[in-house]
């Protein structure tokens, strides 16, 4: 039985991305060979990664607006070094809203000064600093729009001159915003776009060029850039299968349909989170992840039997981050509305049965 999977990363992805990427495999687009064994630039994969370039362009608003999408290998974590490698030249003011922005922080420390304008550490990272000003002589302002261990999101972000970096893993392709605030987004495929294996980066290009230091080429956006995402063999079945949930994002009606089915279900969970008297949030309220929501149980008596429950319901991957304790539930894109019903049912029933 195909379970409910509430699993932070990798994740739920859609359930005819899985079925056509299976059959890719065995056999791409009718060629009689399997998408693992072309090379990455034959015709077939050229396109493939041409288009998921497109395609990350154009669902977030940004083609013809001076940005180029990349999928680069590494992860986001290499994206800590490497967005400082290739912006930094003295320093960069960074906003500390969790385990993500920390190490973010730590890796850019290697290339310049870093100023924390402001942190949530003193309250376990649970809400989301809203008053700091960012120094005039930075080169640029980080941020982590979704905080995918503690379940807090920033609903909004500054009005800076500075060029903004934001590490989106969590949130992208999840939620309508002015995407061209942003001078660098970058996210790891596998919390809501695809396989781990790849990372999107899209860079506006007028940002790159700036530092002093010479970058090594597997470093340098410029370089990924002029090679169109192919300076080596990019990660082909990662970049495939990115591809066809950019697709099915689409065909469903793009980020603001999608925004609005995220929206249902953080809703209904949110709710019985604040309604039963056996679960309690953990993230400040007005800082609460659609994607993520963490939740502790209040009577800790009841713990074996709520985890036998909801695993008998089907549920997968519903405990929370070691660094959190208590629960989360993963919300992204490709989780049906009804997933969450499941478990908001087994709250509902563990409360009647108490
Ligand atoms: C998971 C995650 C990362 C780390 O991603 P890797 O691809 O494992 O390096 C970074 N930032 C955020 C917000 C994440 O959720």
């Amino acid at each position: 039985m195909k379970k409910h999977n509430f699993s932070a990363g990798p994740c739920i992805l859609p359930q005819e991305v899985f079925q056509e990427a299976s059959e890719a495999i065995l056999d791409f687009n009718n060629s009689g060979l399997s998408i693992m064994e072309i090379s990455h630039r034959s015709a077939g994969f050229v396109s493939v990664m041409e288009e998921a370039r497109e395609l990350a362009l154009e669902l977030l608003g940004l083609n013809n607006k001076g940005y180029k999408a990349l999928f680069l290998q590494g992860g986001a974590s290499m994206q800590f070094l490497m967005t400082a490698y290739n912006l930094l030249n003295k320093k960069a003011a960074y906003l500390n809203t969790g385990t993500w922005s920390s190490k973010a922080i730590k890796e850019a420390e290697l290339f310049g000064e870093i100023i924390e304008v402001a942190s949530s550490k003193d309250q376990n990272f649970n809400y989301i600093p809203k008053t700091f000003s960012i120094p005039d002589d930075a080169d640029y302002f980080h941020c982590t729009s979704n905080n995918t261990i503690f379940g807090t999101q920033m609903k909004s972000f500054p009005n800076t001159s500075k060029s903004m970096v934001c590490d989106m893993s969590s949130d992208i392709f999840s939620r309508s915003l002015d995407f061209s605030k942003f001078d660098l987004i970058y996210a790891g495929a596998q919390k809501n776009m695809g396989p781990a294996g790849t990372t999107l980066v899209v860079v506006k290009e007028d940002i790159l060029g700036k530092v002093d230091r010479k970058i090594p080429s597997m470093m340098d956006y410029a370089v990924h850039i002029s090679k169109d995402s192919m300076f080596n063999t990019p990660a082909v079945y990662a970049v495939y299968v990115s591809l066809l949930t950019l697709r099915w994002i689409k065909k469903n009606g793009g980020i603001a349909a999608m925004e609005k089915r995220n929206d249902e279900k953080a809703e209904l969970l949110y709710a019985e989170i604040d309604r039963n008297p056996l679960f309690k949030g953990f993230a400040a309220r007005e800082d609460r992840s659609p994607m993520n929501a963490t939740f502790n149980i209040t009577n800790d008596s009841l713990k074996d039997r709520f985890d036998d429950a909801w695993k008998a319901a089907g549920v997968n991957g519903l405990n929370g981050h070691r660094s959190v304790g208590g629960y989360r539930a993963s919300m992204y894109n490709a989780l049906p509305l009804e997933s969450v019903q499941v478990v908001v049912d087994v709250m509902k029933e563990l409360e009647n049965k108490a």
